[in-house]
């Protein structure tokens, strides 16, 4: 049980592995004014930048999940060099049910819905794990602009048009789902840029050193065509978020 190899090549230099800068992720963290001593689960966890800049900066406490030995690995590195090894821990494996036996304050999936089936079920899953009033931060992308075609929904990872809305659509789905929206903080095509441009250094970094690797042929094709299709589809077509909820 592992995340791909091919992922964790394109994503080797990346702290946060999402559309979303540290200075976004910091203003997140002020805008929610954390309490010390929060208890913070963050399912889909990453390499953990979120909750071990939060312990730095709000004196957060957390447990993070992740299916990547690569990230956790590293999550544990950055918390030590940080010095919040005491207030977070990351555990490796798989996040899809995860309950954690304490509520928590704070519970969060930024950018794999999918370990939920969606954003409905992602919600319900967080909700096990917070307590009442609480607080649940979710992850997701929405439509910038309506996508004209086919091309534009598989170059989004999208498998219909329905799958992500138009961000008031998406607004409406958490809505409907029994939940105020409180705060959100956005991507904007320059983070994107952070989180997808940085990918092609690093693809083209490993190339070099990995000649003869069984990755390298499809390293090099997703070199040659990953930059403008990003150009032509993601970065016009799909917004992110991380949206803040509280149940009514
Ligand atoms: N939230 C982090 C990571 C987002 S990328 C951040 O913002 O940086 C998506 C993450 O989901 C990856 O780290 C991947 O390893 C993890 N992942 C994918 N499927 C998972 C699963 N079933 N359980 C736990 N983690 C999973």
């Amino acid at each position: 049980m592992d995340l791909p190899r091919f992922i964790t090549i394109q994503e080797s230099s990346h702290r946060i592995h999402n559309p979303i800068t540290g200075d976004k992720l910091a203003t997140l963290g002020r805008a929610l004014n954390l309490a010390p001593g929060t208890r913070v689960l963050d399912l889909a966890c990453g390499s953990g930048e979120l909750l071990i800049t939060w312990a730095r900066d709000h004196g957060i406490t957390g447990t993070g999940v992740d299916i990547s030995t690569v990230f956790t690995a590293r999550a544990r590195a950055r918390a030590a060099e940080l010095g919040v090894a005491d207030r977070v821990d990351f555990v490796h494996g798989d996040a899809a049910g995860h309950v954690s036996e304490e509520p928590v304050d704070v519970a969060a999936c930024v950018g794999a819905t999918w370990i939920g089936g969606g954003v409905a079920g992602t919600v319900e899953l967080l909700g096990r794990s917070l307590r009442p009033g609480g607080l649940m931060l979710i992850g997701e992308p929405f439509w910038r602009r309506e996508p004209p075609n086919q091309e534009t929904l598989e170059a989004c990872h999208a498998d219909t048009r329905d799958e992500y809305g138009l961000l008031p659509e998406l607004i409406e789905r958490f809505a409907g789902l029994g939940y105020d929206l409180v705060e959100m903080v956005l991507a904007d095509q320059d983070s994107w840029d952070r989180y997808r441009a940085a990918q092609w250094f690093n693809l083209r970094h490993w190339l070099d050193r990995n000649p003869d690797d069984e990755l390298a042929a499809r390293v090099r094709t997703e070199l040659a065509t990953a930059p403008a299709r990003y150009a032509r589809y993601e970065r016009e077509y799909l917004g992110w978020g991380v949206f803040a909820l509280m149940g009514r």
